[in-house]
């Protein structure tokens, strides 16, 4: 039988009856005993909760539903609360919010509904079950008012399974609702999805997380520090039920009194002063005591892999101080962290941050499979010391900003002229004659005059080229990192807005528009997406809108505009990235001019192949 329950919830009534008596017979988790019961509970989903209210009271409810969106966020909690009123038998009709008192809402809570059906699609994702599961939608409830099938991890199902779950779906009985939750709704096949309506969770904000742990170490009776909530609230990550489980194993330790040490020592957190202290280091170019520091922290027990883990993550914040203020909303953590960044971001530039953060992002993901993780990440650290002495060619061979001079160091008097028309997109910040010129693929040989923000070229009525800046450091840059090959379509302006989307948590709509034509007008970006257009205005929120035109913006070096529109319908998604670290990555970077004249010029090699799409 597929009715297989999904390991996160208990199945046996005993458990249950604890659970929701309130009866402290033994421990019970705090995710689960602070589980919401109606609608009104789900803390940071409003825009789910209150559609599904509306939905219900109007009689316009579904046959099948996707909860997409991150582990751990509430989504098989809102599709057990949506079974829940949908089967409520407080009333002879579906109810906005389930009286949670009824046989029927108990059972679903305990999940031993007869009519509710959970299925971890992780272990059940054949296509034998799936056409058990068919076969079963056939039968009517056998009390309520819908059978109701609550798939979880449903991206894992198999496309044979998918096929005949479509048939359902085509046409469903009145009695049968699907609900699939799922972390990766773009594994679920379109002609899926397209039967569906779509909800997709957010990330859970800090605060709503403090405030949340705040109510519940009340009602625990813990005395808990302010800070230590707040590093629950970080190592949460955007998820109520990990912050949760870390309190859970908190609480044992912390006799009387939940210190931050606590939690510090529970997660295996670097004190952030001491990640502020390492950035300082990097900023005086200090390699020995970045050195030291890191041997401090290794003797204490510390990982490698989790040290870099929280410094990626403490560049990432300072980046975005820098960028959008230290009081930005993009930035989820406590204000004594927003402090540290802040200070961390005064000492470097954007560019400079974010190079720091893109090579902590490669150390990070290479530590989990090397197996002398410490020399790695030492490795690591020493490259962002000299992160600085990498900036041109890293700039040139990314295509980004080639303001002349940018970076302050100088650039050969004779610039090289490179008859590469693709690089249509790119922009010389600052320049705004560079980024007209540029994005018209004009490369005058004029002399052009300059503004000149900082200090200049050694030649400042050089012609605009882009990346004509010292290639000389390719020849001694062990970091060559070559980009992908542009597209007609403006490849960095593209890659600027989706690093800019995945460094916030927004990778469901990354991927998304990954998927997506995208187009240049005038000053108006518009991205064509194959989805209906609801589903756009549902992935589309007003602050990634935001944070997306200030990245295409920031990238382009002059304002633009966006508009994300619908595509054709029955167009297929191409899920996956391409794989770069292959030979078809390498072969694509080794035909690019910029590349090739620098192994001309210089003798450089390529040494590794980095798709930016896929540094994390
Ligand atoms: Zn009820």
């Amino acid at each position: 039988m597929v009715a297989a329950v999904s390991g996160h919830f208990p199945t046996s009534a005993g458990l249950a009856g604890i659970a929701y008596n309130r009866i402290s017979v033994s421990y019970q988790v705090l995710a689960r005993k602070y589980r919401p019961q109606k609608f009104s509970e789900v803390i940071g989903q409003e825009h789910v909760t209150r559609t599904l209210r509306n939905a219900i009271e109007q009689g316009r409810t579904a046959h099948g539903y996707i909860f997409s969106g991150h582990r751990g966020i509430g989504k098989t909690t809102v599709a057990r609360l949506l079974a829940m009123a949908l089967n409520c038998r407080s009333s002879d009709q579906p109810v906005a919010e389930p009286c949670g008192i009824c046989d029927s809402c108990t059972e679903i809570r305990a999940g031993n509904s007869v009519d509710v059906i959970e299925i971890d699609a992780a272990t059940n994702r054949g296509i034998d079950e799936i056409r058990e599961l068919r076969e079963a939608t056939r039968y009517r409830p056998a009390r309520d008012r819908f059978k109701i099938y609550i798939l979880d991890e449903a991206h894992q199902i198999t496309d044979a399974a998918f096929n005949a779950l479509l048939k359902t779906l085509e046409e469903p009985p009145d009695h049968v609702v699907f609900m699939l939750a799922t972390t990766q709704p773009e594994d679920i096949p379109q002609t899926i999805r397209s039967r569906c309506q779509h909800f997709n969770f957010r990330t859970v904000r800090f605060e709503e997380v403090l405030g949340q742990l705040r109510k519940i170490a009340e009602r625990e009776n813990i005395a808990a520090e302010e800070d230590a909530l707040a590093l629950l609230a970080e190592a949460g990550d955007g998820s109520m039920r990990d912050a949760l489980s870390i309190l859970d194993q908190a609480i044992p330790f912390a006799s009387g009194r939940l210190t931050a040490e606590t939690i510090r020592s529970l997660v295996g957190a670097v004190p952030s002063d001491v990640l502020e202290e390492v950035m300082q280091a990097v900023a005086r170019n200090s390699s020995e005591e970045v050195l030291r520091r890191v041997d401090a922290l290794l003797s204490e027990g510390h990982s490698p892999l989790h040290f870099a883990r929280q410094l990626v993550r403490f560049l990432r914040n300072a980046t975005v101080a820098k960028i959008a203020g230290a009081d930005s909303s993009l930035l989820q953590i406590s204000s004594d962290e927003r402090r540290r960044v802040a200070r961390v971001a005064e000492l470097f530039t954007e560019e400079d941050l974010a190079r720091q953060l893109q090579i902590m992002l490669r150390t990070h993901s290479e530590l989990g499979y090397r197996p002398e993780q410490r020399f790695h990440l030492e490795l690591g650290l020493l490259k962002m010391v000299h992160a600085q002495r990498l900036l041109p060619i890293e700039q040139l061979l990314s295509e980004a900003a080639a303001a002349p001079g940018a970076g302050g160091l100088s650039s050969p008097a004779k610039p090289v002229v490179l008859p590469d028309t693709r690089r249509t997109e790119s922009s010389a910040a600052g320049s705004p004659f560079a980024a007209d010129s540029a994005r018209k693929g004009k490369l005058s040989a004029e002399p052009t005059p300059l503004p000149q923000p900082r200090p200049p070229a050694a030649t400042s009525t050089a012609p605009v080229v882009m990346g004509s800046a010292a290639p000389a450091i390719a020849a001694i840059s062990p970091e060559a990192e070559a980009p992908e090959e542009p597209t007609p379509a403006s490849a960095d302006l593209r890659q600027g807005v989706l690093d800019a989307l995945e460094s916030t948590g927004n990778r469901m709509l990354s991927s998304l528009l990954e998927t997506g034509a995208w187009r240049l007008q005038g000053s108006e970006l518009t991205i064509q997406v194959p989805s209906s257009a609801k589903v756009i205005e549902m992935a589309l929120s007003a602050e990634a809108k935001r944070l997306m035109v200030g990245a295409a913006s920031r990238t382009a070096g002059r304002s633009l505009t966006l508009k994300v529109v619908p595509g054709e319908a029955g167009r297929p998604l191409a899920p996956g990235r391409p794989s770069s670290n292959g030979g078809g990555g390498r072969s694509r970077v080794e035909q690019n001019p910029i590349v090739q004249r620098m192994k001309e010029k210089f003798g450089a090699e390529i040494r590794t192949v980095i798709d930016y799409r896929e540094k994390r």
